[in-house]
């Protein structure tokens, strides 16, 4: 890695850094590069994120070369394709040259808001105020199980593809794997050879080829600037989720050894019922349905919505000033939650969370002289400029720009305005700033 980075001053609070995996770690070279202080909290008692919890056989489906963070090129030929463990060894080194503090077996607790800054409970140690947050938490503790009617009942094993580590304890078994994506085909193909497998999904897969044109996939999505389209258009292009078929499992479709069914609609005892009616008993499901983000410290600062997801535009939370995300799946492309995009995206979130804490808006004119009007009905934000015309001309109607403050960010409305009196809870991703 690039060791020319200044050190950085430390009397200000630092930005904390929830999570030291691969994102955490990007913000945290983000915040160096800028010569903001940071501290990671890392619930693990290593900083290379969820890659040693992901299952034996796992290896990358983008080549090294295009797997590396800034700074520190992934070892070994760049046209392979590096295992799990090579990973979050890599991720280990790039942390212990990141040159930045980080706490390993720290859970945060929560978050809670202290005007324009922040205070985070951790686990264990002391609580920290913080002049911003990012949070890199990953998705990986919180899987995704979706319920079927008849599942109380059902006798064999349901599992998360969390929990999956090899193929071993399903030997000689009827499997079922549930799911569309990458997961899903990896762990079927893996178990082909010693289950009967079946892989139940709601549409057919649709798969991106690992080569094209003699060339890794991955060119391409750079080359083509597939990784730049924006993830407002990805749902219309894509029509939903895809596989880059690392491991060939279009082949192992095409020679049946895995079948591809759609979903099942109930469990019954040892039984799954299939959508044309037809029963049969299985040992195993293994649900490959998903994550959602990791989000819970974040609950009590009210910066979720009621399904525990962030409410943010591209990363930026948009019901807390100084508030930023990164790792999350589709945050700004293709590319957001993998190794080849999470450092793009940590510029793109930092840069403007740096901004904020170094008083940009007060460098304009703004900021501190913000108040949230409790008075006014409507709930608005007046800005009264300094030495404007209208300020000056004695009768001209005073100027004002009127806000929701329920569209408002809740930091900015608090950071400017009477403490505790902005209207809490805004639902939509509307920053202040446009308005
Ligand atoms: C099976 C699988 C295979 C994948 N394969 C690829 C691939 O080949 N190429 C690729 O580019 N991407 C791949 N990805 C996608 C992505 O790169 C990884 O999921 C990656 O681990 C995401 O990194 P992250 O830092 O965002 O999250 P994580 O790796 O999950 O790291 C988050 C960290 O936050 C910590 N944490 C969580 N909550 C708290 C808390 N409250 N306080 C403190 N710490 C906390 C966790 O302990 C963890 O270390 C794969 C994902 C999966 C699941």
């Amino acid at each position: 890695m690039s060791t020319d980075l200044e050190p950085v001053p430390s009397s200000a609070a630092p930005v904390i850094v929830v999570g030291g995996g691969q994102s955490g770690l990007a913000a945290a070279r983000a915040l160096r590069e800028l010569r903001m202080p940071a501290v990671i909290l890392e619930a693990s008692d290593r900083p290379a994120g969820s890659w040693p919890r992901y299952y034996d056989s796992l290896r990358l489906f983008s080549p090294a070369g295009y797997s590396s963070m800034p700074g520190m090129p992934f070892p070994g030929a760049p046209d392979r394709y590096p295992g799990r463990d090579e990973v979050a060894g890599y991720l280990e080194r790039y942390a212990a040259r990141l040159g930045v503090e980080i706490r390993t077996r720290t859970r945060v607790q929560t978050v809670r808001q202290d005007g324009r800054e922040f205070i985070v409970v951790p686990d264990r140690g002391r609580t920290l105020r913080a002049s911003g947050i990012v949070a890199a938490s990953g998705s990986f503790s919180s899987p995704y199980r979706p319920s079927f009617p008849g599942e109380e009942g059902f006798t064999g094993g349901l599992s998360h593809v969390a929990d999956y580590r090899n193929p071993a304890p399903y030997a000689g078994q009827r499997v079922i794997v549930v799911g569309a994506g990458d997961s899903a085909a990896q762990v079927a193909n893996e178990l082909a050879p010693v289950a009967a497998v079946t892989l139940a999904t709601r549409h057919p897969v649709r798969f991106i080829p690992q080569r094209l044109g003699g060339q890794d996939v991955h060119y391409w999505l750079r080359e083509s600037g597939f990784d730049t389209l924006p993830a407002e258009w990805l749902s219309k292009i894509t029509g939903g989720s895809v596989v880059t078929d690392s491991v060939g499992f279009q082949q192992t479709l095409a020679a049946g050894l895995v079948d591809r069914r759609p979903m099942f609609t109930a469990l019954d005892g040892n039984q799954v019922v299939w959508s044309d009616g037809r029963r049969e008993p299985v040992d195993a499901i293994i649900l490959a349905t998903g994550y959602r983000p990791s989000l819970d410290y974040l609950r009590e600062l009210g910066a979720l919505d009621a399904d525990a997801a962030p409410i943010h535009v591209r990363g930026i939370s948009s019901t807390h000033v100084g508030l930023v995300y990164l790792g999350l799946e589709y945050q700004r492309s293709f590319a957001s939650n993998t190794l080849r995009g999470v450092s793009a995206d940590a510029r793109a979130v930092i840069a403007p969370l740096v901004a904020w804490i170094r008083d940009a808006p007060a460098k304009v004119g703004l900021g501190a002289r913000d108040y949230v009007d409790t008075y006014q009905s409507e709930w608005q934000v007046h800005r009264y400029g300094r030495g404007t015309r209208a300020d000056s001309e004695d009768q001209a109607p005073r100027r004002r720009t009127a806000v929701r403050a329920d569209r408002l960010p809740r930091g900015a409305a608090r950071a400017g305005g009477p403490p505790g009196r902005g209207r809490q809870g805004p639902r939509r991703p509307c920053p202040a700033a446009a308005h």
